[in-house]
């Protein structure tokens, strides 16, 4: 596997810096934002696997940049605060992002914060086979399977799957699902999710009729449900 990289979003140069190198000596590549503004367009063109977010940045607020981001990408988020108060507010606001760290913290204790999330969130990271809820998708050979029988699942239907079954019970917006599996650019609609959802829960009724794999949450998106 290539080394993860890390976006670094901090305008305090020193601090940045001392990330950047610890997270090179540990097997990461880091790139470095000292804008919240810039963060955008820098997730236009790159993908990186994981933000450690600064929450006090010049044109733009550490909060609003993880809204804008959740808008369209489930990118690991680990948000970092000076202040106490801060946290009741990323907790409270279920801003999206997937950990927090507080300021002074040890670059150590970042450097086990960041292995664990992306620990936590890519469990299939270097396997082939995802398998939840009775069904087994095998990614190299793009074949689903449920009881053993296959699915016979079209590719956008592979990618829906594979995005939602890689994140059991976490919920997807419409609009994140139309980005992960159209790509960022796409200018489709979220009915198309609604229909390939549609045929989704059709084609794995007609082999486990009982199952509830896809849950919908209304007026937010679907979910896998993990057993
Ligand atoms: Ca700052």
């Amino acid at each position: 596997m290539a080394m993860p990289h890390i976006l670094i979003v901090e305008d305090e140069e020193k601090i940045a810096t001392l990330l950047k190198d610890y997270l090179e000596k540990s097997g990461y590549r880091a790139s470095i934002l000292d804008r919240g503004d810039s963060v955008m367009p820098f997730l236009k063109q790159h993908a990186p696997d994981l933000i450690l977010l600064d929450i006090m940045l010049p044109g733009m607020d550490g909060m609003d940049v993880c809204r804008e981001i959740r808008k369209f990408s489930g990118v690991p988020i680990i948000m970092v605060t000076a202040r106490v108060e801060e946290i009741d507010r990323i907790i409270g606001l279920e801003i999206g992002a997937d950990d927090y760290i507080c300021k002074p913290f040890s670059p150590r204790e970042v450097i086990a914060r960041v292995r664990a999330v992306l620990r936590r969130l890519n469990p299939v990271r270097d396997e082939k086979t995802i398998t939840a809820g009775g069904i087994e998708l095998n990614e190299e050979t793009r074949q689903v399977t449920a009881g053993g029988k296959d699915l016979n699942l079209t590719p956008n239907e592979f990618r829906l799957l594979k995005v939602i079954m890689a994140h059991p019970n976490r919920v997807f917006s419409r609009n994140e699902l139309v980005n992960q599996v159209q790509g960022y650019d796409y200018e489709g609609y979220d009915r198309t999710i609604d229909s390939h959802i549609k045929n989704l829960r059709k084609k794995i009724a007609s082999i486990l009729p009982d199952a509830e794999v896809i849950g919908s949450i209304y007026g937010e998106g679907y979910k896998f449900n993990a057993d």
